[in-house]
């Protein structure tokens, strides 16, 4: 009661209510690292700000016109679409962009998988998990300051080290497009010293609606709306810092309608004292206890010749997508794949969306992802072709001037926008 009364007087008292308790509570939420500074060296740097949307479609921002990103992307470089890497789901595609390496690679090899060495399934909030770099870590071991609003897998400390200004989960769930605003605006009006250069976001809005209603529905329409209007007004805040800050603009992977009145299930034939299973939706990695099971347990599932997915050894999968023996570098892939048959999926639980994604970019053009940039750092009015999500990692490092680490990433998308 009295807390309520607190409310009410404050929003009396305050004529932009709403915006001074968002202050309060952002600031309750807000995790700031003590004691870091930018190096001098890095104090005149140029700023990024990373804003991903998750489950932005290739296509979203033309067939849903979201004015602000097809101005802005007219203004710098609009791709025609990215390639996602596989599998084009949200936690390997966002430690992608932010490392340069594929999936396999980085270990982060889905939202869901096991580890083979480990023994155990992947827990996001818990650092260990993370083996590679992502950019953040390698800024702030720099004497870059970073901050994230929500950007996937900065929650846990990777190798010991946060962004120096991040945002715990609100459990209200009460974090409105205004709260990342107000955010950006306070950070670069922070000192110098103090003043973040690189700033990633994060938005779910265009993945809950694709999943739940499809791609093609009034519900994505709104969230691509939601998403641009958002856009804009970091923009704007950003122009008012007079800082040269310079905006990239993506998302993890699409969005393409499935069948989901069929749904595949995971064969019972599969003992589950022998193998772990993990589902993707658009897979299933069957990973073997023991070695000498894979064979026959492969040989079985051929046999039973079930249509909707294709029974695929790890070391047979096509070499396009980086999923091989060879790749798999933190043993997370599974020994048996199960790959469903594009527009079916596995069940899901309650039970499987109408909109799904994690399909191979280069069989399903509806799972590429989107990339708009503009700002100082990139050429103007430029219309670039599809490419791979690996590129990114080092445009970033080049525009904020830090030493990256060895990617996938071969620098042509560097080359192609950068001035
Ligand atoms: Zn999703």
């Amino acid at each position: 009661m009295i807390k309520k009364r607190i409310l009410l007087l404050s929003l009396v008292l305050f004529g932009t209510g709403y915006t001074q308790l968002a202050l309060a509570q952002l600031d309750t939420l807000q995790r700031v690292v003590a004691g870091r500074t930018n190096s001098t060296a890095q104090l005149k740097k140029p700023y990024v700000i990373l804003i991903s949307a998750d489950g932005f479609r290739w296509d979203y921002a033309k067939k849903y016109k979201a004015q602000n990103l097809l101005k802005l992307s007219d203004q710098g470089v609009a791709a025609e679409s990215m390639l996602p890497s596989f599998p084009a789901s949200t936690h390997a595609n966002h430690y992608t962009l932010v490392s340069g390496l594929y999936p396999s690679h980085s270990g982060i090899v889905g939202n869901d998988f096991y580890d083979a060495n480990r023994k155990e399934k992947f827990k996001p909030r818990d650092g260990s998990w993370f083996g590679e770099e992502p950019l953040w870590v390698t800024a702030e071991k720099q004497s870059l300051l970073t901050a994230s609003f929500y950007f996937i897998d900065t929650q846990a400390p990777i190798k010991g080290i946060k962004p120096t200004y991040s945002y715990l989960p609100n459990p209200a769930k009460e974090i409105f497009v205004k709260d990342r605003v107000i955010a950006i605006k306070k950070w670069l009006a922070l000192p110098e010293d103090k003043r973040p250069h690189f700033i990633a976001c994060y938005f779910p809005n265009t993945d809950h609606a694709g999943h739940q209603f499809g791609p093609e529905s009034a519900e994505v329409e709104q969230a691509v709306q939601f998403v641009d209007d958002a856009v804009g007004q970091m923009v704007a805040a950003a122009k008012e810092s007079g800082l040269p800050v310079n905006f990239i603009f993506v998302s993890d992977h699409g969005m393409t309608p499935v069948d989901n009145k069929h749904p595949l299930t995971i064969p019972v034939s599969i003992d589950q004292s022998k193998f772990v299973t993990v589902s993707q939706g658009n897979y299933v990695c069957v990973h073997a206890k023991d070695p000498a099971d894979i064979i026959p347990m492969y040989e079985k599932l051929k046999a039973d010749n079930t249509p909707g997915y294709n029974v695929v050894l790890k070391k047979d999968l096509p070499a396009n997508i980086h999923f091989g023996p060879a790749d798999d570098k933190y043993n997370r892939i599974g020994d048996i794949m199960l790959m469903a048959k594009y527009p079916q999926v596995f069940n899901a639980s309650p039970k499987p969306n109408p909109g799904a994604h994690g399909f191979s970019a280069y069989e399903l053009k509806d799972v590429h992802a989107t990339f708009f940039a503009w700002g100082p750092a990139f050429k103007s009015h430029l219309q670039i072709k599809p490419f791979e999500n690996v590129e990114v990692y080092d445009v970033m490092t080049q525009i904020l001037g830090i030493k990256g680490l060895p990617n996938d990433g071969k620098g042509t998308l560097a080359k192609e926008i950068l001035k």
